[in-house]
């Protein structure tokens, strides 16, 4: 898929990154770049905000500077403590480091009532009673200019008491406002005397309590914490293009040391899923998924659980670049970036999903073998591990047939030999069938010559299965992953369906009674193998009985070819 991103140009170099080498030639800032990454904690982050996160700290780490992370967390009736710690969490675990200190605009809500108390005695702000409804209408569309409030023309010293009194909790929700006195009529909708403050009475903030019942708006607040902070460059994405002027004129109209520069660019979005907090919540709260982190979703928690690691996001944060253009990112894309990754470093093991017993018969009843098979093909240094062999072993159902399909299967088939993996050479003798015809068992012969070395007689065996001693194999879940929407673009929809009708429904499927290798024991929760043949699998976190184990991604491209 063509993608307009990454034609952009390499890694690590972008217009965002120019700007600041331009910035520093200049002399700019004393030569300083200062970001910012600022969450709202109403939800966990994705892989959106991956893109952002990467964006801010790689180039704070890159120039020397420092990144903050804020939450910007003015509205707290729909955040809490659970986002705001998972999103610590999750920034730290993609490697970033925001020093000593997380802050919260909230920090700053002195500051800024100052402010804003500052703009009302220059007659830049004033107390608006109208109320949502007859706000909205006055405030004209994109070809009619608004009309002005009848409360703009209050006087400073009615603003001050009232605005004050707002702060104090004399008036009602919603019943005023502190408005920006800027432009009723102004072509851009968001300097028509925006909102500065509102009230929310009976809320308890995560961080400040009850102290406030005023909040302020994200636009006066987010420039006033940048400047605050000093930081340099404030990287946001496209939507906020038409807040610029805001965001300078509140910078422009007080007395604050600093101007920040807003700079825009696309936000991520990834084919065959969303990116909006908005809908994810909604996914979580009607129980479409199990839960923020389930494997299936966006989420960095749900990608950790999955078995993504964080230098894959960070690679495909790479890879797509940063730019302006919109744009759709193919999944694929995120795979490569996993499989890239697990292929050098994830030892590999065997499972096997769908088991099919098979009795050795000329192999001693009751004798252990301890087979050694090297963690990883290519780099000896990742070690052995031990595989016992006995007379029992499972294979999967897919890799038997009772009469050879056609010349491409290299399998076994009745009279035909495979190789086991880094085991013996096995015949298949007699398929042992149930009283409905359904193969339960296969009676196979070994060929003692053959561990480690082909026949002596020349004979040629292509194929080569993988296996678990049915004695020394653990029972395991396997849950298999696929897209979770149906559509590249789960948005597009019919009239009268919404996002949640392109739900795949065949997102999960479980496969309850696979057998994995014994050296599966003692792994770590989290850490990818590769099931050799099968993909790239990572134990879970499940507390108690069988494990449970995720496929992160298959071997190969499964997006490409549906
Ligand atoms: P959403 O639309 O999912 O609710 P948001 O912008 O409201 O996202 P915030 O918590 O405010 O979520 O986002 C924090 C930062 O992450 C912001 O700077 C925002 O621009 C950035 N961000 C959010 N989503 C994306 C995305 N899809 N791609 C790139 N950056 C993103
Ligand atoms: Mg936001």
């Amino acid at each position: 898929m063509s993608n307009p991103e990454t034609t952009e140009q390499s890694p690590r170099t972008n217009f965002i990154r120019r700007i600041i080498d331009q910035d520093i030639e200049a002399g700019k800032n004393g030569g300083k770049v200062a970001t910012r990454f600022p969450p709202e904690p109403n939800g966990y982050l994705h892989i959106g905000h991956a893109k952002s996160i990467c964006l801010n700290f790689e180039i704070a780490e890159d120039y020397h500077g420092h990144c903050n992370l804020r939450f910007d967390d003015t509205n707290p009736q729909k955040e809490n403590i659970e986002f705001v710690e998972a999103i610590q969490n999750d920034v730290k675990w993609l490697g970033f480091d925001w020093g000593d200190e997380v802050l919260y605009a909230s920090n700053y809500f002195d500051h800024l009532y100052g402010f804003a108390v500052e703009l009302i005695n220059k007659g830049l702000a004033y107390v608006c009673d109208q109320n949502a409804e007859e706000m909205r209408q006055s405030r004209g569309n994109l070809t009619t200019p608004g009309s002005d409030s009848p409360y703009r023309a209050r006087s400073v010293e009615e603003n001050l008491d009232l605005f004050e009194r707002m702060s104090k909790g004399e008036f009602e929700d919603g019943s005023k406002v502190l408005r920006a006195k800027i432009d009723m009529a102004s072509p851009n909708m968001n300097m028509r005397d925006p909102t500065l403050y509102r009230i929310r009475h009976g809320v308890i903030h995560h961080q400040t309590g009850s102290e406030w019942c005023l909040y302020p708006m994200y636009d006066f607040t987010h420039p006033i914490s940048d400047a605050l902070e000093g930081i340099t460059h404030s990287l946001c994405t496209l939507e906020f293009e038409d807040h610029r002027p805001l965001y300078d004129w509140v910078l422009d109209n007080i007395t604050i040391g600093a101007h920040p520069q807003q700079i825009e660019f696309s936000r991520l979005n990834l084919q065959y899923t969303v990116v909006s907090k908005r809908k994810l919540t909604q996914l979580v709260s009607e129980g479409h998924v199990h839960g923020w982190d389930d494997p299936r979703m966006p989420t960095i928690a749900g990608l950790r659980r999955r078995g993504f690691t964080p230098t894959s996001i960070r690679d495909f944060c790479d890879r797509i670049g940063i730019s302006k253009a919109d744009n759709s990112i193919d999944m694929g894309l995120l795979e490569d970036s996993i499989r890239d990754d697990l292929n050098i470093n994830a030892a590999r093991r065997m499972a096997v999903l769908n088991p099919l017993k098979v009795v050795i018969t000329n192999y001693p009843e009751g004798e252990v073998e301890e087979l050694s098979a090297p963690n990883h093909p290519q780099n000896e240094e990742m070690g052995r591990r031990v595989l016992p062999f006995g007379r029992e072993v499972y294979i999967d159902r897919d890799d038997f047939m009772e009469v050879k399909p056609n010349k491409k299967f290299k399998r076994l088939v009745t009279d035909g030999e495979v190789r086991l993996r880094n085991s013996y050479i096995i015949r298949a003798d007699e398929v042992i069938k149930d009283d409905a015809g359904e193969i339960i068992e296969l009676r196979c012969s070994y060929d003692p010559e053959t561990l480690g070395k082909n026949p002596a007689d020349g004979r040629k065996v292509k194929g080569v299965i993988h296996w678990v001693s049915a004695t020394h194999g653990i029972e395991a879940e396997v849950r298999l992953y696929d897209r979770l929407f149906n559509t590249p673009n789960p948005d597009k929809v019919e009239e009268g369906q919404t996002f949640l009708d392109n739900i795949n429904p065949d997102s999960l499927v479980a496969i309850e009674s696979c057998f994995i290798e014994p050296s599966l024991a003692d792994a770590e929760v989290g850490r990818a193998f590769q099931f050799e043949r099968e993909g790239y699998f990572c134990l879970d976190a499940t507390p108690e009985g069988k494990p449970v184990w995720n496929r992160t991604v298959t071997l190969r491209d499964s997006w490409s070819n549906q």
